[in-house]
């Protein structure tokens, strides 16, 4: 009987069961994985820090194993997020946190992403951690990326807390192994539209909230009409142009009461040419002109724009640093880039060179039976041990 587990090696086998088997989805803790994860590398005697949110519930996780000389400032950053999307309302066909191999491909949530790549990189750890290392390796391992990227924008203060300076960071979201240097910021924002109510009689008594929200999903779908054909167009990506949609509405209490109240929230995704402060203040510009319009009708009356959530844009060019390393340990050359937000989008922004290339397929990431191959695996194994071998310091 073949091995199910292909060439993957027993301590990447033990990783992977034990981290999938923990339920970390971003509403509840990342601590169960971090914690077992930093154990690990304290075991190996590896220097490594948790560093919590404000709730304390939740944390960032890096480690340092430096250079044979004892540096620790540069070196190459592996990153990659602790927590994963919800299983509610989604029929498996197996339990989703009893990992399974089937038919060459181990089935669990998390399975694509990202915890594959997180215990093939702890899995790696001893002979890292034994190795005469040429530059440091960095763990900058977060949480909450799929809660908009919230764990990467603290990692970046953790890692100037700590005086981390990695020259280049990969982040191991799944992407068939292919490296991957650009994807679209993603903005999420709130719109609080504040009316007066009275009776549905004498509208004129009232400032009618939920009229003037629909005045904002207007001037916002005008914008993105432009986008779509005006651009500015990036042919780089599948969906060539700027993006975005109202996604909820909010608003009314009855059918006899003008309403009081309304909230709006809409997400976009622009390309590296779209700014997305300037179309936030675009948005903005709309909804002050509107609180006069309301105010001239009720006092008190208005319309507030509130930034929920920003994923900056991955900008990588394909002769960084970080490029030619993902290239150099057998990551596959690619000009695509993809819509998806990832961690990587706040390291860029923060003036880490980034690249995004991972084991599994996007596609397989957030669905019902979520799966990654266990070929993918595979190379994403031979990856870190053409890494280790590339760093090491000849003897
Ligand atoms: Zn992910």
């Amino acid at each position: 009987m073949t091995r199910p587990w292909g060439r993957l090696d027993d301590r990447a086998v033990a990783w992977l069961e034990r981290l999938l088997t923990h339920d970390t989805t971003s509403r509840l803790s990342n601590l169960p994985v971090a914690e077992l994860i930093a154990d690990e590398c304290r075991t190996l005697g590896i220097a490594v820090q948790l560093r919590p949110d404000a709730t304390g519930r939740k944390a960032n996780l890096i480690a340092t194993l430096p250079a044979a000389d004892g540096t620790t400032d540069g070196g190459i950053a592996l990153s990659g997020h602790m927590d994963t999307v919800p299983v509610d309302g989604q029929e498996w066909t197996s339990d989703p946190y009893a990992p399974e191999v089937r038919d060459g491909r181990l089935q669990a949530r998390g399975a694509a992403d990202m915890k594959g790549f997180l215990a093939l990189v702890t899995a790696a750890l001893p002979r890292f951690a034994a190795a005469r290392l040429a530059e440091p390796v960095h763990l900058a391992f977060t949480f909450d990326e799929e809660l908009a990227a919230r764990g990467a924008a603290q990692m970046i203060g953790d890692l100037a807390a700590l005086g981390v300076r990695p020259r280049a960071c990969i982040v191991g979201e799944p992407t068939s192994m292919r490296v991957i240097t650009g994807h679209k910021s993603v903005t999420i924002v709130r719109i609080d539209v504040r009316g007066r109510s009275a009776h549905s009689s004498l509208p004129a008594s009232g400032c009618n909230a939920v009229e003037y929200a629909a005045r904002m999903c207007t001037a916002f779908r005008a914008i993105t009409d432009g986008w779509r054909t005006e651009g500015p167009y990036d042919p780089d990506y599948g969906v060539p142009y700027s993006t975005g949609g109202i996604m909820t509405i909010d608003g009314g209490t009855a059918r006899n009461i003008v309403p009081e109240r309304c909230t709006v929230v809409l997400e976009f995704r622009t390309v590296p040419a779209v700014e997305p402060t300037d179309v936030v203040a675009r948005l903005r510009e709309e909804a002050a002109e509107l609180t006069r319009q309301m105010q001239a009708e009720q006092p008190g009356t208005g319309i507030d724009v509130v930034v929920e959530d920003m994923v900056p844009t991955l900008a990588t060019t394909q002769d960084s640093p970080a490029t030619r390393a993902a290239i150099a340990y057998g990551g596959i050359p690619s000009d695509e880039h993809v819509t998806y937000g990832t961690d990587g989008g706040a390291f860029h922004a923060a003036g880490i060179e980034t690249v995004i290339c991972g084991p599994g397929d996007i596609a397989q990431a957030h669905g019902v039976d979520e799966y990654v191959e266990i070929r993918q695996l595979e190379a994403c194994q031979d990856f870190l041990a053409t890494m280790l071998d590339r760093l090491s310091v000849a003897h």
